[in-house]
């Protein structure tokens, strides 16, 4: 069944929310840039592809895909400020739908934002 997250499970989730979001944010950036740097067609010297025209490509490349990473990132952080999450649980029912505004279920529950929730297997429950 669902149940609510203590504050400090709650703490740690933002945490690691956060940790995992400048992650995916990094290996882009770094992903894009070299990306962009090795592949001919990009910018100047298109046809010559040396390693040295690659180290000399990438620090604009690096300082352009930083810059749409930490945009990104920025964007994610928020996002998850503002609280919304996609989907929500009803404490009642236990029934997980898409957020569409309501903060009550059709069965008079209350619907919470599913990262403030946790999973427990019926075994722990009992
Ligand atoms: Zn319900």
């Amino acid at each position: 069944m669902w149940t609510r997250k203590t504050k400090e499970e709650l703490v740690q989730t933002r945490k690691r929310q956060k940790i995992a979001d400048i992650l995916a944010a990094v290996v882009l950036w770094i992903f894009l840039s070299c990306f962009t740097a090795a592949v001919p067609g990009w910018g100047e010297n298109a046809k010559v592809s040396t390693f040295k025209d690659f180290l000399q490509r990438l620090p604009p490349r690096m300082a352009f895909w930083g810059l749409v990473a930490g945009c990104s990132l920025w964007g994610r952080f928020k996002v998850r400020k503002s609280g919304k999450a996609t989907a929500v649980v009803c404490l009642r029912c236990q029934t997980v739908k898409a957020r569409q505004g309501e903060t009550v279920c059709q069965c008079g529950g209350e619907l919470v934002n599913l990262n403030e929730m946790k999973w427990l297997k019926e075994t722990q429950v009992e």
